[in-house]
């Protein structure tokens, strides 16, 4: 297998990749409101109750339609996943490994049309959900090699006369429960991840991203993973929660969403229920106040448009955007009078064109949300800009900026997850750190400054998952940053990174007298 390399994004500037993507986006569009089914085992599901999966670029126009989940069909999908995992747990690593690097070619080859979608349901604009999908494959390419680096097991001493070994072997059965936001790539890695393992999966998506999560099922099929490996269950959040994370059958439990919910989860899977013989290993990736510090000795320039990117890229719906923006007091004016120009120049709007940076959020809660922020904000500091809906039929927010922040606000304390910056001013570097860690959060951040013994400093004592230095706090790359926060940012997992398999794994150790080699006399004890 060839070494691990990161997936390069389409190139959207050249007329002819243009061309391609608006015959697809025709194309999907065409698709709009057909219904999708549960996947048990193979088994297509089909129940009662329904819900749809709306366009947030263009109020009540239906992407899909699907099928609300009960507990007697959840109950459904964990007798089949903890039937499946009696033979998946002993399947060879390397031929887990191949179903995901199919499943890699065939979103190589749907790349425009996950793109799509994914433009149409979450109203990422083209290039941000081409990102996602590059990372979706990036998490296929690396979980299937780690998942045969694990297969080899650690070196361990060798005991004269015992052959010695530690093996990783899978957990059982796992609630995948991902977000909207990454609709494809924290679905799939998270997914993948378990699965190449030697898991059985029950995912059960967002309802706010459940088409991507379908076409995602799409793939998992044509690439021939076994029935049952993973099993697809729609329907609302409570149901994961109030019955598959409490279910003593669960063995672990791979989060990604908001604080509330993560912790939520963390609790009630700490209750062992009747029957259960497990501690059950919850993964929960869950929100950010990240921040970006601009020193008195930072190229300005780079840090307008690294903040510009960190703040406003995907409406500022990234759990790494940038929502706390630390200036120090020398730069505060030159970096305002670039900075704002270039936020007030960006188009929002349908992302359906090509032509808007910004889309809408996701949905008529978040968007109400948002504004009720910028309202609690504006009273908190001064709005210099946005502060408003945009023009449309969609949640569409002007890209926000509100200055003169104190520390204790709320809107420097609490995550927005919308297009809301909120500035504040250091006396200098060591104040800036402060402010920087002054937060119950601790996922991303970024440090804009040429001075080297800043940066050293930095490195030291900020505390966050995800540090960058001189360049933008979003867009970890697999393989590269691998990605997870501290304290109320969730279990600092590091998914593509190398330490994510163990997670879903557990080391078992043997140690068998093969009585060839001699052992070493011990000494006597006197
Ligand atoms: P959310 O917490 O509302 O939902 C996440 C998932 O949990 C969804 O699939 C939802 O259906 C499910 N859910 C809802 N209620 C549940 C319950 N009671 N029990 C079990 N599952 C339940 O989050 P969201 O709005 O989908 O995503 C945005 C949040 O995710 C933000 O806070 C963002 O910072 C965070 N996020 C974090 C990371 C990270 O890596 N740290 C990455 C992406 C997003």
């Amino acid at each position: 297998m060839k070494p691990f390399k990161n997936e390069r994004y389409t190139d959207f500037t050249k007329p002819g990749n243009r061309k391609k993507m608006e015959k697809v986006l025709k194309q999907v569009a065409a698709q709009f409101g057909k219904e999708y089914n549960i996947i048990i085992g193979g088994r297509r599901v089909r129940l009662d109750k329904k819900f749809n999966s709306y366009n947030p670029s263009n109020k009540g126009e239906i992407i899909g339609r699907f099928q609300k989940a009960d507990e007697k069909t959840a109950e459904q999908a964990m007798q089949v996943a903890l039937k499946t995992f009696e033979s998946w747990r002993y399947t060879p690593a390397k031929v887990r490994a191949n179903y995901l690097l199919r499943m890699a070619r065939i979103m190589r080859r749907r790349r425009l049309e996950l793109d799509a979608w994914m433009v149409y349901e979450v109203g990422k604009n083209w290039l941000e959900a081409d990102a996602d999908v590059a990372e979706a494959i990036d998490f296929c390419e690396y979980y299937a090699r780690e998942a045969i680096r694990y297969d080899k097991g650690p070196k361990l001493l060798q005991y004269p006369g015992e052959r010695d070994e530690q093996i990783y072997i899978p957990l059982g059965v796992g609630v995948v429960i991902p977000p909207w936001n990454f609709p494809l790539a924290i679905l799939t890695g998270m997914t993948t991840a378990a699965f190449v393992s030697g898991n059985t999966v029950i995912l059960k998506p967002s309802s706010d991203a459940p088409t991507i999560a379908a076409k995602f099922m799409e793939i998992v099929e044509e690439a021939k993973v076994p029935v049952g490996v993973v099993n697809f269950l729609t329907g609302p959040g409570a149901l994961a929660g109030d019955y598959l994370v409490k279910h003593p059958k669960t063995r672990f439990i791979a989060f990604t969403g908001s604080k509330a919910v993560g912790l939520h989860i963390v609790e009630e899977a700490g209750k062992t229920q009747p029957g259960q013989i497990w501690i059950k290993r919850v993964i929960a990736e869950m929100g950010g106040k990240d921040m970006i510090i601009v020193d008195s000795e930072a190229d300005i320039d780079s840090a307008v448009a690294g903040v510009r990117a960190s703040a406003f890229g995907y409406q500022g719906q990234k759990c790494s955007a940038c929502s706390r923006l630390i200036l120090d007091d020398k730069i505060y004016d030159k970096f305002m009078e670039k900075f704002i120009p270039t936020v007030e120049a960006i188009t929002v709007g349908p992302t359906r064109d090509y032509q808007n940076y910004m889309g809408p959020v996701i949905n008529e809660s978040a968007y109400n949300s948002i504004l009720e922020y910028i309202k609690i904000g504006s009273a908190e500091g001064h709005l210099i800009c946005g502060g408003e809906p945009a023009p449309g039929n969609g949640w569409f927010i002007r890209p926000t900026v509100i200055t003169d922040v104190q520390p204790s606000a709320r809107i420097f304390q609490e995550e927005i997850f919308g297009p809301v910056l909120a500035v504040t001013r250091a006396k200098d570097f060591d104040h800036a750190i402060e402010l920087a860690n002054d937060s119950e959060y601790g996922l991303t951040g970024a440090v804009y400054t040429r001075n080297r013994k800043k940066i050293e400093q930095a490195k030291r004592e900020v505390f966050v998952g995800n540090l960058y230095i001189n360049r933008k706090c979003t867009g970890a790359l697999v393989g590269v940053h691998p990605f997870g926060g501290f304290n109320m940012s969730g279990t600092d997992s590091k998914a593509g990174g190398p330490d994510y398999l163990l997670l879903f794994t557990q080391a078992k150790a043997i140690g068998e007298y093969i009585g060839k080699k001699k052992r070493p006399r011990r000494r006597k004890r006197k």
